[in-house]
C-alpha cells in the first residue's frame, strides 16, 4: 500500500503497515495487531511525541543496562516487526544480547524472528533450554545463557504476568509501554512510556553518550513512580488542551 508522505497520519500508518508485513512474514501474530492498536490509542492521547518523562526513563534504562552484569533485550514478534534493525544496534551499543521470547509460542516463529535479527548482525539467544518457574504459558521458556541468568531485562511491549515473574526471579525489568496504567508499566523498575519506534533510536543515542560514572548518577536521581505520575498527568494535560482547541476552533 502506498501512503503519501503528506498524509497527516503518515508515521502512524507506516508503522501499522510494518506490523501487517510482520504478520504476513510470520514474525508477528494477529493478537499483536490488537496490542498495537491499544498502543496507538495511548500514543494518540499522549500527542505522539517523546515526552521528557520518557527521555528520562530511557536514560535510566540505558544507565541500568550499562551497569548490569548480564543485560538482555527480550524480543517479541511486534518488536521484531517494528524495530529489528534498531534493536540489533542497541544490543551492540550496550553489549546486551537479544533473546527471542514470544507469548503465542511456535518454534517456527521463534526461528523466524531469530533469523531476522541474525541477518541484521545481532547476537541472538533462542535455545529455550531453561524455564522460569511460576509462570504457566510458553514464555516461561528461556535461554540459559540469556534471560535465565540476566540481572537486567529490557522487555519492550510485555504483558504484566511476565514482568511480574521476571521480578520475582530477582531481575530488574525495563518496560516500554505506551499505556502508563498497564500492570506492566506499574510493575517495571523503569517504565518508558513511549512508542517503541521512537524509544529504541533514542536509547541508541543515549547508549553512545552516557559514561559509567554518569550512569550511576542518573540512577541515583531516578524515581519511576514520579515518571509514571508524570505520564498519566501528560495524558490529562493533553486532553485538556485538545478540549480547549475544540472550543477555540
Ligand atoms: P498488562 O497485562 O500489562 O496490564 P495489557 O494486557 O493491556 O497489559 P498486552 O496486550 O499484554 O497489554 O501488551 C501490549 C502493551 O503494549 C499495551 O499496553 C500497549 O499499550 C503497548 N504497546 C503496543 N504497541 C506499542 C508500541 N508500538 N510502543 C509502545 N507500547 C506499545
Ligand atoms: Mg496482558
Amino acid at each position: 500500500m502506498e501512503i503519501p508522505k503528506s498524509h497527516p497520519r503518515y508515521h502512524s500508518l507506516m508503522t501499522r503497515e510494518k506490523l501487517v508485513e510482520g504478520v504476513k512474514e510470520g514474525l508477528a501474530v494477529l493478537e499483536g495487531l490488537i496490542a498495537h492498536g491499544r498502543g496507538e490509542a495511548f500514543d494518540y492521547i499522549l500527542g505522539e511525541k517523546s515526552h521528557d518523562f520518557a527521555l528520562e526513563a530511557e536514560r535510566a534504562a540505558v544507565a541500568l543496562m550499562k551497569l548490569a552484569k548480564h543485560p538482555v533485550i527480550s524480543v517479541n514478534g511486534n518488536a521484531a516487526s517494528l524495530v529489528a534493525k534498531e534493536l540489533v544496534e542497541l544490543s551492540k551499543a550496550l553489549n546486551a544480547p537479544l533473546e527471542v521470547n514470544i507469548f503465542h509460542y511456535s518454534k517456527e516463529r521463534v526461528e523466524k524472528i531469530a533469523k531476522k535479527l541474525e541477518e541484521l548482525g545481532g547476537t541472538v539467544y533462542y535455545r529455550g533450554d531453561a524455564v522460569l518457574e511460576g509462570i504457566s504459558h510458553a514464555r516461561r521458556i528461556v535461554d540459559s545463557r540469556g534471560i535465565l541468568k540476566a540481572d537486567v531485562v529490557l522487555v519492550p511491549l510485555e504483558d504484566g504476568d511476565r514482568c511480574e515473574i521476571l521480578k520475582r526471579h530477582g531481575k530488574k525489568v525495563i518496560a516500554i509501554d505506551l499505556n502508563p496504567l498497564s500492570r506492566t508499566a506499574r510493575m517495571a523498575d523503569v517504565t518508558i512510556v513511549n512508542n517503541i519506534t521512537r524509544a529504541i533510536p533514542e536509547m541508541i543515542e543515549f547508549a553512545k553518550e552516557i559514561t559509567e560514572e554518569e550512569a550511576e548518577e542518573i540512577l541515583r536521581k531516578y524515581d519511576n513512580k514520579t515518571v509514571l505520575k508524570r505520564a498519566i498527568e501528560a495524558i490529562r494535560d493533553h486532553l485538556t488542551k485538545m478540549a480547549e482547541d475544540v472550543m477555540n476552533a
